[in-house]
């Protein structure tokens, strides 16, 4: 009986440890599953940050905990903890970010990151983390990217809830031996991140981005703008009546703030028929970004907009000149007359003349509010009122905004939202400030449109300022624009564009862009239609088609040996007419879906030039020369 207890026991024993290894294993493979620490085979690769030992980081030169980094100036020590106790870190800026140390790493192993996160803003806003994976030699292998998450917002002193917790994980590629971790937010709202761990483990998935979108065989290029043109350019004017920014003047960046409104509201005026009668030798089509003051041919009917607002953000305190907005309504100002009483007030009667010529009307918002001071409810109601009067002339709803006083810095993330929400599909002027590259959405350095981070429907393009001062300064930029496949939006006020001297400057630099669009470098249109461009083209798949190739006979051109075989799709909803694509060899003859290309494809230098409609698939055969 004895042997048989001890023998049951035993068997006891070794179920109980079966059990607990199995148990074990399982809360393992679940903690490193969610990133949470497993003693010896997940803990924590990132030591803890001193705080207490702070030195300046590079490249913002911000005191930050030794090997913690950041973009640019809003990356901080924040005092604003998950604990309540000791220290955090602050990240401000659309184009910021906040960078780990680097730890070291195998390659072939699964790697994540998680830290709690919180902001402290009028707006919850979203957050993504960039594995960064580094060779022995310190260069940058791959950086793969979390999708954007929900950083929830705080709301005071009473809010006891958690905090957000963010994270990705991704498995280290070959050769690379240490990774750094990135920390992005989707706006200008202050984000508090806090317990920032790297482990060994991986993160539930969050909409991870692909690292390529559409691969490409190699060689082949899909170009961005209509028959390959190197470089793309708009020109635009910020259009605005008395009402617009004029009578609410703010000093910054404008040289004409201390003259008479009314005086540079019918230049406003008069710079309509000055740039139509620039540009129509040249057939280019200009945007007129415009106030909602503009649409209207007079306001006898003392219509109230927008409910009637009064602006609290527009004081002495973020650099107006007067704290007088702070209680007198945005648009009390109105004479209540008419474009023949008041002239540099209402443009309506513009607007036929900027239609029949062919230019693009859009939104340099109805009230020339600024943007990144304005509640997500103005914004709301500032769009539906632009698009209401809008209509009332025939102007179809805006695609475009130019933001007014280049005030895109603290833009929230709900701002951005109202903006997708209405339509947008481009913005430009936005801020540009040397002293604050932590709202740099895009820079003249790097003269391309880019995805608004964390709003990607949106690009923000670039813009130059085009004076007197400027002009022979264009020149250059429209030849870098070339050299950088990219593009540039040149603008003023239409008001900086009436005297002698002014048009003479503007005439220059249209010529000369007139002369490299028509040698086939440079395409002009409006902005909007360069964006939009932009974002369809990123939708076109070339894949190399290694199928059926003993049907090469029915093409009838055996002789020419063998073809490079395309499929191309556009898997877009905008048709791409003149979609030009580079070869990495000079093309003889081409064929699409197996019939002579003759009528459908024009063979340009290394180029195929052909339109291809919203959603079509073609197969091209293509013999070198
Ligand atoms: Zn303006």
């Amino acid at each position: 009986m004895k042997g048989t207890w001890r023998r049951a026991g035993a068997g006891v024993v070794v179920a109980l440890g079966i059990f607990l290894i199995i148990a074990g294993i399982a809360l393992v493979q679940e903690r490193t599953e969610r990133c949470a620490v497993v003693p010896v085979i997940a803990g924590d690769l990132l030591e803890t940050p001193d705080f207490a030992n702070l030195a300046p980081g590079t490249p913002s030169g911000v005191l930050l905990p030794a090997g913690w980094s950041g973009a640019a100036t809003g990356v901080q020590v924040g005092d604003f903890t998950v604990s309540g106790r000791g220290r955090s870190f602050q990240l401000l800026g659309i184009a910021n970010h906040l960078r780990t140390p680097e730890v070291a790493v195998r390659a072939g192993q699964s790697y994540c990151a998680v830290a709690q996160a919180l902001a402290d803003s009028t707006s919850a806003t979203r957050v993504r983390l960039g594995f960064h994976w580094l060779d022995a030699g310190g260069d940058v292998l791959r950086t793969d990217w979390s999708g954007w998450q929900e950083v929830r917002r705080w709301n005071g002193p009473d809010d006891v809830q958690p905090w957000s917790l963010i994270g990705g994980g991704f498995i280290a590629p070959a050769g690379a031996v240490r990774l750094a971790v990135t920390f992005h937010p989707a706006s200008d709202d202050r984000v508090y991140l806090d317990t920032i761990r790297i482990r060994r483990g991986r993160f539930p998935a969050s909409g991870d981005m692909p690292t390529l979108l559409l691969e490409r065989p190699d060689g082949v290029i899909v170009l961005p703008w209509p028959r390959g043109a190197r470089g793309a350019l708009s020109f635009s004017f910020d259009w605005e009546t008395t009402m617009g920014g004029l009578i609410h003047s703010r000093s910054v960046d404008d040289p004409n703030f201390d003259q008479d409104p009314v005086a540079r509201g019918m230049r406003m005026r008069e710079g309509v028929t000055t740039t139509v009668e620039l540009f129509r030798p040249y057939g280019i089509r200009a945007t007129y970004y415009a106030t909602g003051y503009n649409f209207l041919i007079g306001n006898r009917e003392r219509r109230r907009f927008m409910g009637d607002p009064t602006f609290s953000w527009a004081n002495r305190a973020n650099r107006w000149q007067t704290d007088a907005w702070q209680q007198q309504p945005w648009f009390s100002p109105d004479p209540y007359g008419t474009v023949d009483t008041d002239p540099a007030w209402y443009f309506g009667d513009l607007i036929p003349l900027l239609q029949r010529e062919g230019h693009d009307i859009q939104s340099h918002t109805f009230s020339h509010l600024y943007g990144g001071l304005a509640s997500v409810e103005e914004w709301r109601s500032d769009l539906a009122e632009w698009r209401s009067v809008a209509a009332e002339r025939n102007v179809p709803p805006a695609r475009s905004l130019a933001f007014p006083w280049s005030g895109s810095a603290g833009m929230s993330y709900a701002n951005w939202q109202a903006l997708t929400e209405a339509g947008i599909t481009s913005v430009t002027r936005t801020n540009w400030n040397p002293r604050q590259p932590q709202y740099h959405i895009v820079s003249l350095d790097d003269p391309h449109c880019r995805s608004v981070p964390g709003h990607e429907t949106i690009l923000a393009c670039p813009d130059f300022y085009l004076t007197e001062g400027s002009a022979a300064e264009a020149l250059s930029v429209i030849d870098r624009v070339v050299a950088a496949g990219g593009m540039i939006d040149l603008w003023a006020h239409t008001e900086e564009v009436v005297s002698p001297a002014q048009i003479a400057a503007w005439r220059k630099v249209v010529e000369y862009a007139a002369a490299r669009r028509d040698a086939g470098d440079l395409w002009i249109a409006p902005l909007a239609e360069i964006a939009e461009r932009q974002q369809a083209v990123a939708l076109v798949q070339v894949e190399m088609n290694r199928a059926g190739l003993e049907t090469r006979a029915e093409h009838g051109i055996e002789a020419l040996g063998e073809p490079m075989r395309l499929m191309v799709t556009n898997h877009g909803i905008s048709d791409l007419p003149a979609l030009a694509i580079e070869l990495p060899f000079l093309p003889r003859t081409a064929t699409v879906n197996g019939a002579d290309g003759g009528n459908r494809v024009v063979l340009n230098g290394s180029m195929l030039v052909f339109d291809l409609a919203a959603g079509e698939a073609i197969e091209v055969w293509v013999w070198p020369a």
